[in-house]
């Protein structure tokens, strides 16, 4: 089996919410979504997707994605997809790093491999782990009152997880609105509920000590990304109580190895681009399982295509070190694609399906901004 060809979407994805707004006064409207078929020349399809969260969140932005993919992709024609460790070698011969460039091709041949032999991507993985994946809301940062009435919202819409995003400046409140934020989410907290606390590497050592120090005791939640440093967060690990789960920080496979080896992590929020794809994220999915670090699934945004690899990834994590999956439907204003996976009693499943399990709708995407290769 050989790819023919490789063709490249380009499709805005507005925020569901209006202003999504981070640590560092960042906020987001709409989000740069590419999407990639590829082809076999036996006549099979493959779907991925790569959607940076806008420029200013780790170092990939969505021109990058498409520019990495034209220098990539005609070294890929020829290539078998199902051997997708040979292809990640293959495109890391043709470019350094751009790891969210090379996420959507890697993910477009596991779709086909699964398809070539009539398996669901999770299948291959490793195989399906029985149960559901429960999902997890992402709650950006608002006055405390409103981001618990967001919390209470995604409850009741079935969320048993929720990422609680703090980094207030000083000027607007700092480590005391942040500790208000915090609590307010937690105030209604309910059994089998898990919180994250995510700054997206917003917070200074001295911002998060504080914020720390001014919660109410006993508060049940897991510190994520507190700070922009490898040497921020683990001087501030060895300082405080809260379990630290890495995610900007964590991108390969010798990030991984270097936490464990410095006992730097308590988990590690995979997110399928940032980690370079479904082949490397399993690598990181192993890494974590050895050293007992628990992993949230997730990605930097996207739709319904980034998250039908969130789910076949998730749906092949041992139970006891999966925490939850992010619902990037709950995010995007747009759908690309049919997904059979509703969230149901907390969670979705991977469809059993060949491949990824996407209907994709080709009216949302236009025409290809790029095609490499012959052939439909
Ligand atoms: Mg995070």
């Amino acid at each position: 089996m050989k790819i023919s060809r490789i063709e490249v979407f380009q499709v805005d994805l507005p925020f569901a919410g209006g202003v999504y707004t981070l640590s560092g006064g960042r906020s987001y409207e709409s989000f740069d979504a590419t999407i990639v078929r590829v082809a076999t020349e036996c006549g099979l399809e493959g779907w991925g997707e790569s959607t940076p969260f806008g420029a200013t969140y780790i170092a990939a932005h969505g021109r990058g994605v498409r520019a990495g993919i034209e220098e990539m992709a005609p070294t890929l024609i020829g290539l078998d997809p199902r051997k997708t460790d040979r292809l990640n070698d293959a495109m890391d011969a043709a470019l350094v790093g751009h790891l969210h460039a090379k996420t959507p091709i890697d993910v477009a041949c596991w779709d086909i491999f699964g398809k070539s032999v009539g398996m669901p991507v999770c299948d291959l993985l490793g195989g399906r782990v029985e149960g559901r994946v429960p999902v997890i809301s992402s709650i950006h940062v608002e006055p405390p009152e409103a981001m618990r009435e967001s919390v209470a919202r995604h409850r009741a819409q079935g969320f048993l997880g929720h990422s609680i995003k703090v980094g207030a400046a000083e000027a607007e409140g700092g480590p005391a609105l942040d500790a208000e934020r915090i609590a307010a989410c937690l105030a209604d907290r309910e059994p089998g509920e898990w919180y994250l606390v995510d700054a997206n590497g917003g917070l200074s050592v001295e911002h998060a000590l504080r914020m720390l120090g001014q919660l109410p005791s006993g508060l049940d939640f897991v510190l994520e990304a507190p700070c922009a440093t490898w040497r921020e967060t683990v001087s501030l690990r060895r300082r405080c109580k809260a379990p630290i789960l890495w995610d900007e920080l964590a991108q390969t496979e010798a990030d991984i190895a270097q936490l464990i080896a410095e006992d730097a992590a308590d988990g590690i929020g995979l997110k399928i681009s940032k980690q370079g794809g479904l082949t490397r994220t399993r690598r990181q999915r192993d890494l974590c399982s050895a050293a007992g670090l628990v992993m949230s699934v997730q990605e930097t945004t996207g739709s319904e295509i980034a998250f039908a690899a969130i789910v076949h990834m998730a749906q092949s994590v041992p139970t006891r070190l999966l925490r939850c999956a992010l619902d990037t439907r709950s995010v995007i204003a747009k759908s690309t694609a049919r997904f059979d996976a509703p969230v149901e009693k907390g969670g979705v499943v991977a469809p059993e399906g060949p491949g990824l399990g996407l209907e994709i709708d080709r009216s949302v995407l236009g025409a290809p901004v790029a095609v490499y290769g012959e052939g439909d």
